[in-house]
């Protein structure tokens, strides 16, 4: 039975925590769990940050410190694509490795002992001010409205899969969408990548380093990578290009085993033995609320002003992924979160 708790006490609470309902409110309390229906309110904040990557959370640990009184939307992915990694062993710190979701936490544990608040949600909306010290509303899972001097965006991108049944069951067993994070596993080994731009020539050349051999399928009877980047692949000697080949299956059950191949022209099928398959077809950044609102370039990923995380319009940053496209690891992605961060803090302060 919910008990009706005072609107005053509440109102303090936020208010230190730098939170202002504006609009109507209702607020009940469940034992010791206090739920705000958050349909039609609005709460105005300093600093938003959507998405919860290492982005995102360095930029609320820098937020955070800053006194920007942070609040985050996770995303429906809390954690980011760090949290599909089985280990992570290239994040400065870990001098054993860790586990993705594990490092994931800690960096949330991190930014929630300064104070950000964490709330699980999905940005759904945007309406962004173009006016310097003007307010940014963001809606979150279509019902609350959030108003923010500052706005970090870290949605991230999504690596592209092909979509097979067998792939998607052995993501985290052998399939894998990034060589820096997981290739050190497969040392010694035979894997497999597919797809045929700089991104499959690039994870084929660093894993040619790591692994006994490396076959690379590529779906036309061509390459869409750079010419140098061909070169590379055609001068390592472990690589094996096979052209107009595609991916029909992954085999094994709980770890990959090999896989089958088909011969797009010839309709031959083949196995192949690995233990590990890297798809490499691209990935897609997360920026779909922000099209026709922030600028960005033809494959969708945010326009960053010089060095600096500015986007086109005051007060709005990116930091991640969801503005890198050629880096794209965690470490990086929390190099840009910190300056986005700091960027905002800057921004704020030029406006007193
Ligand atoms: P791209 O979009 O350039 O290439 C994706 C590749 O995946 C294409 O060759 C495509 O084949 C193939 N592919 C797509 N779907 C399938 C499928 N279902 N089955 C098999 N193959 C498939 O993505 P990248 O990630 O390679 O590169 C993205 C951008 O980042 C590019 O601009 C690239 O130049 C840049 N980049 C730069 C790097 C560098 O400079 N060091 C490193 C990595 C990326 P098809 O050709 O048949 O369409």
């Amino acid at each position: 039975m919910p008990i009706n708790i005072t609107y005053n006490s509440i109102i303090k609470n936020y208010k230190q925590r730098g939170i202002f309902i504006i609009k109507s409110y209702k607020f009940v309390h469940y034992k010791n769990k206090i739920e705000l229906n958050m349909s039609d309110t609005i709460e105005r904040i300093k600093c938003l940050i959507i998405g919860s990557g290492p982005a995102g959370y360095t930029a609320a640990i820098y937020a955070a410190r800053a006194d920007l009184k942070p609040v985050m939307y996770t995303g429906m992915q809390m954690g980011g694509q760090l949290t599909t990694t089985t280990e992570v062993d290239n994040f400065p710190g870990y001098p054993n490795g860790t586990d993705g979701t594990a490092m994931m936490d800690d960096l949330k544990n991190q930014a929630e002992r300064f104070g950000t608040e964490v709330r699980f949600g999905l940005a759904t909306k945007v309406e962004l001010s173009k006016e310097v010290g003007g307010i940014h509303k963001v809606t979150i899972d279509e019902t609350t409205i959030i108003e923010a001097e500052t706005v970090i965006i870290s949605t991230g991108a999504t690596a592209k899969y092909l979509g097979l049944e067998s792939e998607q069951r052995l993501i985290g067993g052998g399939v894998s969408a990034c060589a820096t994070c997981d290739g050190f596993f497969y040392k010694g080994q035979d894997v497999v990548v597919i797809g045929a731009g700089d991104t499959a020539a690039e994870e084929a050349t660093y894993l040619s380093n790591i692994c006994n051999k490396v076959t690379l399928l590529v779906r036309k009877d061509y390459m869409r990578a750079s010419k140098a980047m061909q070169h590379r692949v055609e001068k390592t000697k472990n690589i094996e290009v096979k052209f107009n080949t595609e991916l029909d299956e992954v085999l094994g059950g709980n770890v990959v085993e090999g896989v089958r191949t088909v011969n797009n022209i010839t309709n031959e099928k083949e196995e192949i033995d690995v233990t590990g398959v890297f798809i490499a077809i691209g990935h897609k950044p997360n920026t779909e609320i922000f099209k026709g609102i922030l600028d960005m370039d033809e494959t969708g990923y945010l326009i960053t002003e010089g060095k600096s995380t500015k986007t086109n319009l005051p007060g709005v940053f990116a930091s991640g992924d969801v503005q890198d496209k050629e880096y794209r690891q965690a470490v990086t992605a929390a190099g840009t979160g910190c300056m986005a961060a700091l960027d905002s803090e800057r921004y704020l302060g030029a406006l007193e």
